[in-house]
């Protein structure tokens, strides 16, 4: 909003660059809106395996891997299914995405995660080198991304991720929520 009104005010006090500038605000905006609109529904289809996993008995926690575009994998939590300790939905689909590309190495993917990844998934994914982590909500219990620890950003490993949080963030967030109060 605030990059909008200083544009708006500039326009009023110079209008013969005006248009040039306003066109080119036009295009950064087109850019970003429609990026964030991917992610919104990139985010609808993790959350719609969060959903899925809580009706297994998971803990709902949904996440979706894409490379250019196009989905490589998605799944829920399948730790009780599987009866695996490892199998969070991020570790499933970075399986699955490293399988359909015959590549451990997963750079130019984005891995979208209902909810801040853990210490293992984080660590999963600076191993597979993805590019972009998107995620809905915070977990402050676990969280290692920017919660508890920061995994994706720490400058002692070779390999940093780009972060985008907060994608629909209040309903990835109340998935969990209503899971564990029905369990209390
Ligand atoms: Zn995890």
């Amino acid at each position: 909003m605030r990059f909008c009104f200083s544009w708006f005010a500039f326009y009023f006090t110079h209008e013969r660059s005006a248009c040039f500038l306003g066109a080119l605000q036009i295009r950064v905006h087109a850019i970003l809106s429609v990026g964030m609109a991917d992610d919104t529904e990139f985010m609808r289809l993790a959350l719609e395996e969060a959903r899925t996993a809580a009706a297994a008995g998971e803990v709902p926690i949904g996440a979706i891997m894409v490379h250019e575009g196009k989905i490589l994998a998605r799944s829920g939590n399948r730790t009780i299914r599987d009866c695996d300790p490892t199998a969070h939905a991020e570790i499933v689909v970075l399986r699955e995405a490293s399988r359909r590309l015959g590549n451990h190495r997963l750079g130019g993917t984005t891995l979208y995660a209902t909810i801040e990844p853990c210490s293992m998934c984080a660590g999963a994914m600076i191993q597979a080198r993805v590019t972009r982590l998107v995620y809905g909500a915070d977990d402050p219990k676990g969280g290692a991304v920017r919660s508890c620890f920061e995994i994706l950003s720490d400058n002692r490993l070779n390999h940093r991720v780009e972060v985008t949080t907060g994608a629909l963030a209040a309903e990835c967030a109340a998935v969990m929520q209503s899971f564990f109060a029905e369990r209390r």
